[in-house]
């Protein structure tokens, strides 16, 4: 054996029981498959800490962009990454960034820290509300219901339902959340009709409602701010005109017909990557995204896209507060795939000594 060869094994083996060579293993693994980052707000003020799945602080935004540099991941634009899978072509640790509905928020707290840290990012924007600008209606009523907690609400005033509650608890203002929706949904309030219910809702609980709509608190962004994203670089894709897939082709096509014409209009280009509004998807959808000629379709299920995923049903990872630095890290590396097999693996041992 040559001096080289023996200082090979050697170092093999110390990288070995160091554990390295499972991280070797992870990285070639890793190679093969795309991370879709999920982002949904970007919080103005406390929307993080009023719902910290759908929104994050500025600050993790950019903590995420920091470890996404320094972990050396190459962040590519959607279109390319996802045709780069299929052809077998990803760069290391490749991952594309996306956000979800087009809130408000996007353009002055995500957009700043895109253009600074020069990463492509696509925004699969729901455009009804952008052209109607009063606050996304389910969204503000779930916020106010939030905002005043420390209340009771009485709907008989509002809805005409006999229901009074404290707000303290999660359950109760989901309850009450979801009697608001059925009444909303029961007398076919308009979009107008919906604002002023949101603004009753606001002066039952206290909530100074002036200020969030002077603040845009979950507005959407307008059609400026998405021309003015567009010429900055965001890639605006489709996500329903309306946030909803009915379960008819001929409604289905009209959301993503109307969602089409309307970021045609203001970016000058064509969308051809759609995500599934709440993540909901059904088998029935596949068909009529090919007739729309759409090419991807995002879900958020967790996990990594690879060759053998659906291009209609790539996962994605949701991120938000709840995953801790190094769990981020793990899903950049490829090692977080690799936790659960591990889990497995000593399931089976243990089954083995039995
Ligand atoms: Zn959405």
């Amino acid at each position: 054996m040559t001096m080289l060869k023996k200082f090979k094994q050697a170092a093999l083996k110390s990288l070995k029981s160091a554990g390295v060579s499972t991280l070797v293993h992870n990285s070639r693994w890793r190679r093969q498959r795309l991370l879709i980052l999920a982002y949904h707000g970007v919080a103005l003020s406390d929307e993080h800490l009023f719902n910290g799945s759908q929104f994050i602080s500025t600050d993790l935004f950019r903590d995420r962009l920091e470890l996404l540099r320094r972990s050396k991941c190459a962040v590519l634009p959607l279109g390319e990454a996802v045709e780069r899978l299929y052809a077998n072509d990803l760069p290391d640790r490749a991952v594309a960034i996306t956000f979800d509905d087009g809130l408000s928020d996007f353009y002055r707290r995500a957009f700043p820290l895109i253009q600074e840290f020069e990463v492509p990012v696509t925004l699969y924007l729901t455009t009804f509300y952008s052209y109607y600008q009063r606050p996304v209606f389910d969204l503000m009523c779930s916020y106010l219901l939030w905002k005043g907690r420390n209340k009771a609400l009485n709907l008989k005033d509002l809805t005409g339902q006999d229901f009074r509650t404290d707000l303290d608890g999660l359950d109760e203002r989901e309850a009450a959340l979801a009697l608001i929706h059925a009444y909303a949904r029961g007398q076919k309030l308009s979009a107008d009709e919906k604002d002023v219910f949101a603004a009753s809702l606001a002066a039952r609980l206290d909530v100074d409602y002036e200020l969030l709509l002077s603040q845009r608190t979950m507005h959407n962004l307008t059609p400026d701010e998405v021309v003015k994203l567009a010429a900055g670089g965001v890639d605006v894709q489709l996500h329903t005109h309306r946030h909803r897939t009915p379960k008819d082709r001929e409604l289905f096509l009209r959301e993503i017909q109307d969602n089409r014409k309307s970021i045609q209009e203001l970016t000058d280009r064509n969308p051809t990557h759609f995500c599934y509004p709440s993540g909901v998807y059904d088998l029935t959808f596949l068909p009529w995204l090919r007739e729309a000629g759409v090419i991807s379709a995002t879900t958020c299920e967790s996990g990594f896209a690879s060759r053998s995923s659906n291009k209609l049903l790539l996962p994605r990872l949701l991120d938000n507060a709840t995953l801790s630095p190094i769990e981020f890290e793990s899903w950049l590396t490829g090692v977080a795939a690799a936790l659960p097999q591990r889990r497995v693996a000593e399931h089976a041992f243990a089954g083995g000594t039995s």
